[in-house]
């Protein structure tokens, strides 16, 4: 595609990345196919080449618009059409620069605005979160039933965190909702670890990941939450943390960008590259290191959901289904597994109405197989799909480690 950046833009580090990614695109058009968007509402400008289309005419100069951002905020980023582009357009990079751009220039309405800044201060805050979900679980059976499942429920507690101190250590990111949703899944995960022979570290402080706030377009907030990151794992990794481990694809596919997003930053491009490089998803970790696990594995018949962020984000299609495959679980056949849940980040609440669609969609596909139990790896998938089911939906590792228990 032919490009003709407005001076504005031309020279800067964006411009020359959004310029350069323009440039892959021959507007083909096969990445409509697959996005979820463009197949619910049939509007070229609500799939990835229209949208494509929209920020090439902003980056060469043209106005943007409110529908200009409608079409940009109806995107999930679930970045499907980055899987499917045969050339290689990193269509999620390009959104990020567009967004922001757009932000900039269009004033969104009080209400609105105000609502976005409570979502992102609530969100990002396991401090305020907690409490605020404790809260809404203790009115939960007096709400309506429209309400009610927009709480979601209490979990299982957290198993005890192991004791054990073995020589090799892991840290992992404690992240911001996953605590007070599930605060199983990061004690499981060190469970299972610890019986491979790693320590699973927590370190005081590192809290969100900042990926709330990057997709809220808060760019600067999140950047100095993604530094507070780092300056908590730093310690340990100077101590010899051989990785750092995510429980929540969400959270790992903004981990894994702190290199390039604190690329310009003198005083942490160098150890934000570090951290991304030495940044794992948990599938990785027990892919590489599970060997022992086989055979403990009782068989239970289950769907796996595997989450936008780490199938087309992290590019870790398959993972856990052949680990979980490995290890002696059976898994239904699910159709369409490349189309989002409708969770995505804050994408649930701030687009209701295609989320639901998108949600009961994914439900249909996941329950087609007569599951046990749908297991995922991201939580806001999991507490999404959990809204809209009464089978139990959980991360995988908290499965895994029950297995490995009993
Ligand atoms: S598939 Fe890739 S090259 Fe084709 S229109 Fe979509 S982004 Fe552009
Ligand atoms: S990121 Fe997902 S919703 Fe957005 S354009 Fe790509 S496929 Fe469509």
């Amino acid at each position: 595609m032919q490009t003709n950046l407005a001076p504005f833009i031309r020279d800067t580090p964006e411009g020359k990345e959004a310029d350069a990614i323009l440039r892959k695109c021959t507007h083909c058009g096969m990445c409509t196919a697959t996005c979820p968007t463009y197949q619910l509402l049939s509007d070229e400008l609500d799939g990835p080449r229209g949208r494509i289309y929209l920020i090439k005419q902003v980056l060469e100069g043209a106005t943007p618009t409110a529908k200009t951002q409608l079409h940009l905020d109806r995107c999930l980023t679930c970045r499907a059409c980055e899987t499917t582009c045969p050339t290689g357009v990193r269509y999620g990079r390009l959104v990020d620069i567009g967004r922001h751009l757009v932000e900039e220039r269009v004033a969104r309405g009080p209400v609105e605005s105000a609502w976005r800044g409570a979502l992102n201060t609530v969100i990002s805050s396991s401090s305020l979160f907690g409490p605020l979900l404790k809260m809404g679980q203790l009115a939960r059976p007096l709400l309506p039933p429209a309400l009610k499942r927009k709480v979601p429920a209490a979990t299982a507690p957290a198993k005890p965190w192991p004791a054990t101190a073995h020589a090799r250590k892991m840290i992992v990111l404690e992240g911001c909702v996953q605590p007070s949703l599930s605060p199983a899944t990061n004690a499981a995960a060190a469970r299972v670890l610890d019986r491979l022979g790693i320590s699973l570290v927590r370190a005081a402080g590192a809290g969100c990941c900042g990926g709330v706030s990057f997709h809220l377009n808060l760019q600067d907030k999140a950047l100095d939450i993604m530094r507070r990151a780092i300056d908590a794992w730093w310690p340990h990794i100077e101590h010899g943390a051989e990785a750092i481990v995510i429980t929540a694809s969400g959270c790992g596919v903004t981990v894994k960008d702190y290199g390039h997003l604190l690329q310009h930053d003198p005083a942490y491009a160098e150890k934000a590259q570090r951290i991304s490089a030495l940044t794992r998803d948990i599938s990785e970790i027990i892919t590489a290191e599970g060997a022992k696990l086989k055979s403990l594995i009782p068989r239970q018949r289950v769907a796996f959901h595997s989450p936008c962020t780490l199938q087309h984000g992290l590019k870790l299609k398959g993972t856990v289904e052949n680990l979980l495959g490995s290890l002696g679980y059976e898994l239904t056949d699910v159709p369409d597994t490349h189309l989002c849940c409708g969770s995505a980040g804050t994408y649930s609440i701030l687009q209701p109405e295609l989320s639901q669609r998108l949600l009961g969609n994914k439900i249909a596909a996941l329950q087609s197989g007569a599951p046990a139990a749908i297991l995922t790896a991201n939580i806001g998938c999991q507490a999404h799909l959990q809204s809209a089911t009464d089978l139990p939906v959980r991360h995988w590792i908290e499965a895994l480690e029950d297995s490995l228990t009993s």
